[in-house]
């Protein structure tokens, strides 16, 4: 029976001896491997109450295992809900009540903090992920048979459920459909020209859209290899990186490899892409790295809601600070906030797309979906950005991080460009603060490079000359470091938080 999502992989993954995940310590697990698994894994599933339109979530540790259980999920019919790793059992018990899944899977740890909130939120089934002997789904699964018959699913029935970063307010559910994943996966795998030989090497988390489906579902449509590392670790990544072909990162593990003394042509050389995401990649990064090792870093732009919208090219030429070009089959168009007319070439606006690769919906929230797409199937990104004469598209920000500043629109990224761009600066983020003058006061947080010491009033002074008076600072602040999430965002609600007091009133 046609499962969209599964008979694609079917498809793809044909060569069955063929590596689909290589664990650090060498474990392999191959295409044959991985059909069997989630053949094993489906039953187990199904013998456990899950049925077809079931959430299964899962809060689990990164392993091979993990990307089986969702796998199995997708072939059983049911909606794998990955959640990350860091929640606590006080936020795992929002998102279970949220989403009242059939299952919940976690790690072994965590098993009876997460039965209990399980027991209050109604879920039916606590399982584990485990190893093969502890009673575990991997026990469980390994005491079924390899073979099963994947239940139907058609292109436009859901695959899974995930939760938006959370990095401007409550993570949000996303429906994302067979299509949504595989018609992204399959453009991704032609844009890169994935084949069968590449070799990826995995430092991502597996909860979000970045490590599982941008880099899970294009190597399963290329019937590639993942190499998984648990997480990043600039040793460990230099070790591998001799056995891997490419890699896909987010800024922070860039800005860690630049720092690195390792990253030569001759430690690179084999390697032929680098991609970044799920952040900004900062221009001074994409320089030291190219200069580094002769290679550009490519950058696309995402969100869990649409998969992937642009990418730079792969043979033309990646430009530093934009996020290239609409991918094939992807329309993207920059609006008037307020309007949603068109703006003109090259003005900053609300990037709106849509395609197969955009969602169904905010899982129970049919306003905020209503809200969020135009009538004609545009969907609102909530990130200002410009397309330029060339047509890459450039990102400058998100629209719930625009100051209004004496009732101007000031774009944080300009301002931050400006400061970044200063000797002995290494990063900075500029928000809104409420003043009582200005509504909003533009404040910079500065984070300087190790061992450098910066004077806020000669950065103030520098940007005179550089800014209308109405996009400057009235504050500089001089911080070690700037919060992030897991995925290593930027959180500009945490720094308004802290800042909030700072003008008075
Ligand atoms: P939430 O929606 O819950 O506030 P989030 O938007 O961070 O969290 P994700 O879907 O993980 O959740 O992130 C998508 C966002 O990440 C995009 O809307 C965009 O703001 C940002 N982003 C992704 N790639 C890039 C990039 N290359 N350059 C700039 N921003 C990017
Ligand atoms: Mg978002």
């Amino acid at each position: 029976m046609a499962n969209h999502l599964f008979d694609l992989v079917r498809l793809y993954g044909t060569d069955a001896t063929k590596t689909f995940i290589e664990t650090e310590d060498g474990t392999r697990f191959t295409y044959d491997d991985l059909f069997a698994a989630t053949g094993r894994f489906a039953n187990a599933l199904v013998a456990s109450g899950v049925k077809p339109g079931d959430r299964v979530a899962v809060q689990v540790e990164k392993s091979p295992g993990a990307i089986f259980l969702y796998l199995a999920c997708v072939r059983a019919g049911a909606v794998f809900l990955p959640l990350n790793t860091g929640y606590t059992l006080a936020e795992i018990e929002y998102f279970l009540s949220d989403a009242e899944p059939a299952m919940v899977v976690c790690d072994p740890a965590r098993r009876d903090g997460v039965a209990e909130v399980a027991a209050r939120t109604g879920v039916p089934a606590v399982e584990t992920l485990g190893r093969a002997k502890d009673g575990s789904l991997w026990q469980k699964a390994n005491a079924q048979q390899p073979v099963f018959d994947s239940v139907a699913r058609g292109a436009d029935d859901l695959a899974a459920i995930l939760y938006t970063s959370g990095t401007t307010g409550r993570s949000k559910g996303a429906m994302l459909t067979h299509d949504n994943l595989a018609s992204n996966a399959l453009t991704l795998k032609d844009y890169w020209n994935f084949t069968r030989d590449d070799v990826l090497l995995h430092a991502l988390p597996i909860f979000h859209t970045h490590g599982l489906f941008v880099a899970t579902n294009t190597i399963l449509m290329a019937g590639a290899t993942m190499l998984f590392l648990p997480k990043f670790d600039a040793d460990k990544v230099f070790e591998l990186m001799p056995r891997a072909t490419t890699m896909m990162g987010v800024p922070t593990f860039y800005v860690r490899l630049v720092q690195d003394a390792r990253l030569t042509p001759g430690t690179t050389r084999h390697m032929r892409l680098f991609i970044s995401g799920s952040a900004p990649l900062l221009a001074e990064t994409h320089r030291a790295f190219r200069e580094k090792t002769g290679q550009a870093i490519l950058e696309r732009y995402g969100m869990t809601e649409t998969n992937m919208n642009t990418s730079n090219p792969y043979e033309g030429e990646r430009i530093a600070g934009t996020v290239g070009f609409p991918l094939p089959g992807v329309e993207l168009r920059v609006t008037d906030p307020e309007t949603g007319a068109p703006v003109a070439r090259g003005e900053i606006g609300m990037i709106e797309v849509k395609g197969p690769n955009v969602f169904k919906g905010y899982w129970r929230m049919p306003e905020k979906t209503a809200a969020e797409f135009r009538e004609d199937g545009f969907f609102i990104t909530g990130d200002l950005g410009k397309i330029d004469e060339n047509g890459y598209v450039h990102i400058v920000g998100r629209g719930k991080d625009l100051v209004i500043s004496g009732g101007y629109n000031v774009y944080p990224k300009e301002v931050e460009t400006e400061i970044d761009g200063m000797a002995g600066v290494f990063e900075s983020a500029v928000i809104g603060v409420p003043h009582p003058d200005f509504g909003e006061g533009v404040t910079a947080v500065v984070v300087p490079t190790p061992g450098a010491k910066l004077d806020e009033g000669a950065i103030l002074s520098a940007l005179e000359t550089r800014l209308a008076k109405f996009k400057l600072p009235k504050r500089v602040i001089v911080v070690e470091d700037l919060p992030r999430n897991t995925m290593g965002k930027v959180q500009k609600n945490v720094l308004r938080e802290t800042y909030k007091g700072i003008y008075g009133g």
